[in-house]
């Protein structure tokens, strides 16, 4: 049997000295790194590199799951711009009953408004252990899945076609 599950995330972006930059975070979970054979010692951890996202609650719009879970997992505020895209992805739960799901997650592009990144409650230290600024540029080579590498490839597209959104982002970091 194949479960669905329906999840909505963001790109957040936000100008700093006239570069751009996405808020990602580091889910609490690793993934073993490519590692020799033979080699005798514990494979080494790496971070996953992600972007928030969450699953859509009863009554929720996509895009306001996208601005909460944002805020839930990364402490800052932001405006919704547009929608970036649907990726989609199976995978099997390791808890429960084991269910192979077909998962959906909707993600849209948000421009940074307040707040400082990480600024986040206790319980959701426990889901994530980092968020930090990464320049937009690095998002294709840091962000651990194909999927999110896509999205944030197209709100690079998006800001290439609509430059104007700079002049309202702000500029200043704090
Ligand atoms: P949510 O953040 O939507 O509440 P979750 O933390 O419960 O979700 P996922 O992040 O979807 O669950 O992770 C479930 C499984 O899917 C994990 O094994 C994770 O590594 C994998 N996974 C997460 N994102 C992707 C992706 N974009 N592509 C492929 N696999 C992914």
């Amino acid at each position: 049997m194949v479960v669905r599950e329906f999840s909505a995330g963001g790109v957040v972006l936000r100008k700093m000295r006239g570069r751009w930059f996405l808020a990602v975070i580091e889910p609490h979970m690793t993934q073993p790194k490519k590692s020799p054979k033979r080699s005798n010692r514990p494979p080494e951890k790496t971070a996953l590199v992600a972007l928030p996202k969450g699953a859509i609650d009863k009554g929720e719009k996509p895009e306001q799951t996208a601005v909460r879970e944002v805020s839930e997992e990364t402490g800052v505020q932001a405006n919704l711009v547009t929608k970036l895209a649907d990726i989609k992805y199976y995978y099997v739960r390791n808890w429960g009953d084991g269910a192979r799901v077909f998962k959906i997650v909707s993600f849209y592009l948000l421009l940074y408004r307040s707040g400082r990144l990480g600024n986040i409650s206790p319980d959701m230290r426990i889901e994530v252990q980092n968020a930090y600024w990464l320049p937009l540029e690095d998002a294709r080579k840091t962000l651990s899945y194909a999927g999110e590498r896509e999205v944030a490839k197209s709100a690079l597209q998006y800001l290439k076609a609509h430059p104007e959104l700079g002049d309202h982002a702000t500029d200043t970091p704090h």
